[in-house]
């Protein structure tokens, strides 16, 4: 499924046509306006977009989509540029045409009898929370790009996040989809209903899609009541079978009211530390098992305060973990006890991405296991790494299995010299004989293209391809992301 590089005579008529559709101020051609566009996060790829086209409305979408299929231009979905595997990133130089969905951040409907929103795919994830929080209610999709990335990069990645062991991921959070498909048609099924079985699903199509099918433009969401109360402590156990221990016991103690159970060992902390040093370690002896738990509650009972001045909830939890300290299985404590407290502990947690790349880390994978096997997975990765050379830091969504399994060079050694791919098969193979996944949350993108051909079921990745050809047979639409090539023929757009 190849396509040709587009003819410079068709470009012209090409830009004219996009340009009478979002008109020239939103049509982007100059090299320094389209440059920030050829690259996502992670910065590990870098290509001129062959032109930048910012829509407002759902008909420009379909308009620009048309256009594409009409000239064999590759389309990239674009939203936040937060992704961390090149997934808005074209595959060739001056090759596709960039959609970003910038423009598109209205909040169509809040359904306060519903518990809906109906939000453009545009809109910064923060914003929605922001405006969703004024309505009384709440949209717990949690994690550190919050602040830039945005409603459709979430659903096209299903990203996951700090929150996801209570309230699911972007898709668990989905109720309808309006998304232009590759030939341009707007498929509306912004549906609120908890109920609707019709056919084939094609919300969960389009989320987790990549923007390989099509591109989202609006989303129907769930709100949720707003907690009222929170209890946020930083802990340190002997290791990760006792951390789980502890999760399994407030879990049953609360009622499932954990909200997050992240896992931050020392080292990451000291990095973080390095990286920006107002950040103060939590806890004044070094946490090997350091968790950060938040547990939260709507009920106003649990709000309300005692006559100790402590709320229900705090006093609850507070008396386990005390028990679990007696127990030996906490070895160490800190609550936080105001907004500030809580907040530079989430702080920390935010800036792990930035200070374990400071500190010089080559890789990080991605992977989720089921829970029993994370303990012994940890132990076994961190030999494999270590037998071809590199130094090993974990942390990530403990309470659901999700590992950010990072690695670097020993000290003074520069990872480009280690054998990186033997490390990489080794450390994934352990993750397949688990049955775990090699992508637990930031998607496939251009980055683990050989993974997903190692990996994936044979039988799935053939489905999906067929999938693919059959909604875009002439493969424009983000063009080799997710779907590896089956032979050495390279992606294009
Ligand atoms: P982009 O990066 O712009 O795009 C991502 C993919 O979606 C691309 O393939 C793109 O083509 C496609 N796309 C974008 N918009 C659309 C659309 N409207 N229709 C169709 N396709 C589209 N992810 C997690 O899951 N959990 C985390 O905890 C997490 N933490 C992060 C922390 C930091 C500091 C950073 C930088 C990233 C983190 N990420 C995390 C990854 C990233 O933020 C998410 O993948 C996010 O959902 C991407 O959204 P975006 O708008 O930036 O999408």
């Amino acid at each position: 499924m190849s396509v040709a590089k587009p003819k410079a005579d068709t470009l012209d008529a090409f830009f004219e046509a996009c340009i009478g559709v979002v008109g020239p101020r939103h049509f982007l051609q100059d090299a320094d306006a389209v440059k920030p566009y050829g690259r996502d996060w992670s910065g590990a790829y870098f290509r001129t977009p062959l032109a930048v086209a910012l829509p407002s409305s759902t008909a420009e979408v379909s308009d620009l989509v048309r256009l594409c299929a009409g000239h064999g231009i590759p389309v990239v979905p674009a939203g936040g540029r937060t992704g961390l595997c090149g997934g808005s990133v074209p595959m060739r130089e001056r090759a596709a045409l960039v959609m970003s969905l910038e423009r598109m951040t209205a909040i169509r409907e809040m359904d306060r009898v519903g518990r809906t929103v109906t939000v453009e795919a545009g809109c910064i994830l923060e914003t929605l929370q922001d405006a969703v929080a004024e309505a009384g209610l709440a949209f717990p999709l949690m994690f550190g790009a919050k602040g830039s990335c945005m409603i459709g990069g979430a659903l096209s990645t299903n990203a996951g996040g700090s929150n996801v062991l209570r309230y699911g991921n972007a898709r668990d959070l989905c109720l309808g989809i309006e998304a232009v498909m590759p030939d341009g048609t707007v498929v509306n099924g912004l549906s609120a209903l908890r109920k609707d079985n019709t056919g084939y699903d094609l919300r969960n199509l389009l989320i987790g899609a990549e923007g390989t099918l099509g591109i989202i433009t609006a989303a129907t969401l769930k709100t949720l009541p707003q907690p009222l109360v929170r209890t946020t402590a930083f802990l340190s156990v002997s290791d990760l079978d006792a951390a789980l221990t502890v999760l399994h016991r407030v879990q049953d103690h609360t009622g499932g009211a954990v909200e997050a159970f992240e896992f931050m060992p020392q080292p990451v902390i000291d990095a973080i530390c390095t990286y920006n040093p107002a950040i103060r370690s939590p806890l004044e002896g070094p946490a090997e098992i350091g968790i950060l738990l938040e547990v939260a509650s709507s009920r106003p009972m649990d709000a309300q305060l005692n006559e100790e001045g402590a709320r229900a909830l705090e006093v609850d939890v507070l008396t386990l973990l005390a028990d679990l300290v007696e127990k030996e299985l906490i070895l160490d404590a800190t609550i936080a006890r105001n907004d500030q407290q809580r907040q530079d502990l989430w702080t920390m947690r935010e800036m792990v991405l930035e200070g374990i790349t400071h500190a010089g880390v080559a890789e990080i994978f991605d992977i989720s296991l089921s829970l029993k096997h994370l303990s012994s997975f940890v132990a076994t990765a961190k030999e494999q790494a270590a037998r071809f050379g590199f130094r090993s830091l974990v942390i990530g969504h403990l309470g659901d299995g999700n590992l950010h399994y990072a690695v670097m060079g020993a000290e003074g050694q520069d990872p480009a010299d280690l054998p990186m791919d033997a490390m990489r098969a080794a450390i994934m193979d352990e993750v397949a004989r688990l049955n775990g996944s090699f992508s637990a949350e930031h998607g496939i993108g251009q980055s683990k293209l050989d993974q997903m051909l190692r990996y994936k079921d044979a039988g799935q990745l053939a489905v999906m391809r067929r999938i693919k050809s059959a909604l875009d047979p002439q493969n424009l639409m983000n063009p080799g992301k997710l779907i590896p090539l089956a032979s050495t023929e390279v992606g294009t757009g």
